[in-house]
């Protein structure tokens, strides 16, 4: 696919020119066109030849700070309601996607392990995975039921090579509710209630324990 990078002269725009190749923050959209943003002014060239259905945001907002990153949210949804498109947005950034996402599909080692509205992705996890990036949310203040500050969680270990087939679940060298079955059986995607996917054997458990 060749990029294109809008010019704000061709499309009638005083702007400065916008960065282009430079700056990777940027929101593909089709074949025939591209969309790009300029951090400067955080306006985006109009979309020049099409109707795009679907644009594709690939870490929109990493990298910036909360102002530049508020701006840039702001675009998507305009873009959006102009164009009427449906946006696959892919980031690392929880609050990113509480604030924008309707529906949360959580990858790990490339494979979907959890898929949700994110209401009730937020409210009730149920991977281990999505457990523990939600858990590794740094929080203002966090104190423990006996009133001790907490140390931020974090998940142990690191993601698996893809190098190598993976035998089992990929997540359950780090996973505090692995079993053996985790170890030798790949959990397929299986809807726990209406709506709510994850690929899990101890899923119900880990709910459980979570509530207890
Ligand atoms: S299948 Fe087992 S190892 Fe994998 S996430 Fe669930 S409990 Fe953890």
């Amino acid at each position: 696919m060749q990029q294109k990078t809008c010019d704000p002269a061709a499309n009638g725009q005083n702007g400065k020119a916008v960065f282009g190749d430079t700056f990777k923050n940027q929101l593909s959209v089709t074949p025939k066109s591209f969309t790009v943003l300029n951090p400067t002014t955080c306006r985006c060239c109009p979309i020049p030849t099409c109707e795009p259905s679907v644009l594709i945001a690939d870490e929109p907002t990493t990298a910036l700070d909360v102002t530049i990153q508020a701006q840039i949210l702001d675009l998507m949804r305009e873009l959006k309601q102009r164009t009427g498109a449906a946006i696959v947005l892919i980031t690392h950034d929880l609050g990113v996607v509480a604030e924008m996402a309707q529906r949360v599909v959580v990858m790990y080692a490339g494979r979907k392990v959890e898929e949700a509205p994110v209401a009730a992705l937020f409210a009730r996890p149920r991977h281990p995975y999505t457990r523990g990036l939600l858990d590794s949310i740094p929080t203002l203040g966090a104190v423990s039921k006996r009133g001790v500050m907490t140390r931020l969680t974090e998940i142990a270990g690191t993601v698996p090579s893809l190098a190598e087939p993976i035998v089992g679940c990929a997540f359950a060298p780090r996973c505090a509710y692995a079993t053996a079955r985790c170890q030798n059986e790949y959990p397929p995607l299986e809807e726990k209630v209406p709506g709510h996917h994850a690929a899990c054997w101890e899923s119900e458990r880990m709910l459980a324990e979570a509530v207890a």
